[in-house]
């Protein structure tokens, strides 16, 4: 079998080295043709389209190490696969040896220290079941079925952002199997350089293995959901947005959208499929104050749906999930910003009116808060004057319809990269932003991650991410 190396070479595996590889493993290693390679190898954007030449199902730490050493060993390329969420397909390489975590999701919480430990193929949705059995939860993202590895090295925002900052700013450590297959751990006592690097370098430095988060007391009822209005409303709206969260304490996150109706339950059928503005909310608090937090959008105008309600917050934290499946066609724009102003808010309501899919939209997620209170080189997320993410969220079925969903989200963002911070989101960068947009996410970090690199990974094992050259 053909295999790719690191070099860009490719070497002859034989049958003999395949079964080596396989009577070193616990887990199975698929080889195309094989049931379930398909799903291994697939990520959830439908526009990256990759076949490893064997893929690794790891079910624990020692698979991990017995993978990195045989690749050492024939000096194959190795890609790592959490939960396949990243949109650049970071996940998945032509040819490589694939590390797929997805077997390792154990979840283990300790309530008395308010920590939990999580394997790394966790997806969001496993760690929020865990902890919320306890009243606590994780800081992580908006879609339960999103990684928790790539979001946490990547940085990490979702619900209670505000409240505790990036994800990566919760994390207390990691295990981590380097490029010499050994496990080590990182925390700010062990190995801090390389716990600094793993906050927002992503897997340049090795192989993750389990997370431990802080974990705080939420839910489990919080008051969070949706309410809708036609987008005609839309400066209206917006406006609303704009003086809610200048005002929200950190205990409520107002996310504001405009898309064509899904065609969802709560929305009057003759709706779907027209454009709408939405405000989307949680309040992870006390749900009477965040019911009083809440009652100016509810009663705002004639809305056409309103889900906003209390509910568990495990199930607030899957409410977008439908709308994200693994299997369309996904190109993204991203900018973080520094408000929400009028000028801001005309562009998005112009750019939005133009959507050329039922499923795409035009988002803005609030994040200021507690990111702000640490120090920028705190870990290599940096981007702490960040007070709004811009995500223009392109989604189809077709290839057909690549260059009208592209062209829509690249001229969107063509406008309106001038309200940017200059900074951008490192997990939203699809397959065609390079350099430049990496260094607008990495800021003035990447001096200090190439250091880190060359000490831990100096032949650049681990080079199937956002690489970072060793220094
Ligand atoms: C629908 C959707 C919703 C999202 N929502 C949010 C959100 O609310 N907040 C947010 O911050 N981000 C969000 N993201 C972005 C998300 O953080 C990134 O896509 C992230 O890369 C996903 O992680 P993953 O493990 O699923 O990725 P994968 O595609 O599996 O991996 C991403 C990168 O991480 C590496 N990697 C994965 N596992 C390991 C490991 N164990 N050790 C070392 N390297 C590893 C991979 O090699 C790859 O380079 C969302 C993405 C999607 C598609």
């Amino acid at each position: 079998m053909m295999v790719a190396t690191m070099t860009g070479g490719e070497v002859d595996l034989s049958r003999e080295t395949i079964d080596d590889l396989i009577a070193c493993l616990q887990g199975p290693v698929l080889c195309p043709g094989d049931v379930g390679y398909d799903e291994s190898r697939t990520v959830w954007n439908a526009m990256i389209d990759r076949r490893p030449a064997l893929v690794a199902r790891a079910l624990g730490v020692a698979d991990v190490i017995a993978c990195v050493s045989f690749a050492r060993e024939h000096d194959l390329l190795l890609c790592i696969k959490g939960g396949g969420h990243n949109i650049a397909g970071l996940a998945t390489a032509d040819d490589a040896l694939m590390i797929d975590m997805s077997l390792m999701r154990g979840v283990w919480v300790d309530k008395a220290r308010n920590l939990a430990r999580a394997q790394a193929g966790c997806l969001l949705g496993d760690v929020d079941r865990e902890t919320q059995v306890h009243g606590l939860a994780a800081v992580l993202g908006f879609v339960s079925l999103t990684g928790i590895a790539g979001l946490t090295m990547g940085g990490g925002f979702g619900y209670l952002t505000r409240r505790w900052g990036w994800t990566s700013d919760t994390v207390l450590g990691m295990d981590v199997i380097t490029a010499e297959g050994k496990l080590v751990r990182a925390s700010a006592d062990k190995n801090p350089d390389l716990f600094w690097g793993l906050r927002g370098g992503g897997g340049n430095f090795g192989i993750v293995t389990a997370i431990d988060y802080t974990l705080y007391p939420v839910g489990p009822e919080i008051v969070g959901g949706i309410v809708a209005w036609p987008a005609s409303e839309a400066p209206a709206v917006l406006d609303l947005y704009r003086s809610l969260a200048e005002a929200a304490p950190p205990e409520l996150t107002l996310v504001a959208f405009i898309r064509p109706a899904p065609p969802a339950p709560w929305l009057p059928k003759e709706m779907h499929g027209e454009s709408i503005v939405a405000l989307l909310a949680c309040h992870s608090g006390d749900p009477e104050e965040g019911e009083r937090l809440v009652e100016p959008i509810k009663s705002f105008g004639s809305p056409i749906g309103d889900v906003l309600v209390r509910r568990p917050y495990a199930q607030m934290q899957a409410l977008l999930d439908a709308t994200q499946p693994k299997g369309r066609r996904y190109y993204w724009k991203s900018e973080y910003l520094p408000g929400v102003e009028p000028e801001l808010c005309e562009a998005f309501a112009r750019h939005a009116s133009q959507i050329p899919s039922p499923h795409s939209a035009a988002i803005l997620f609030q994040i200021d808060g507690a990111l702000s209170k640490e120090d920028e080189d705190h870990s290599p997320v940096g981007n702490r004057d960040a007070r709004y993410v811009l995500n223009i969220s392109s989604a189809w079925e077709s290839s057909e319809d690549d260059d009208a969903n592209i062209g829509w989200a690249r001229e969107a963002w063509g406008d309106m990269k001038r309200f940017s911070t200059g900074g951008t989101y490192i997990n939203f960068l699809t397959e065609d932003e390079g350099p430049d947009r990496i260094e607008a996410a990495l800021g003035g970090s990447m001096r200090r991650l190439a250091e880190v690199k060359r000490k831990w990974d100096p032949e650049n094992v681990f080079r199937t991410n956002r690489n970072i050259e060793p220094a």
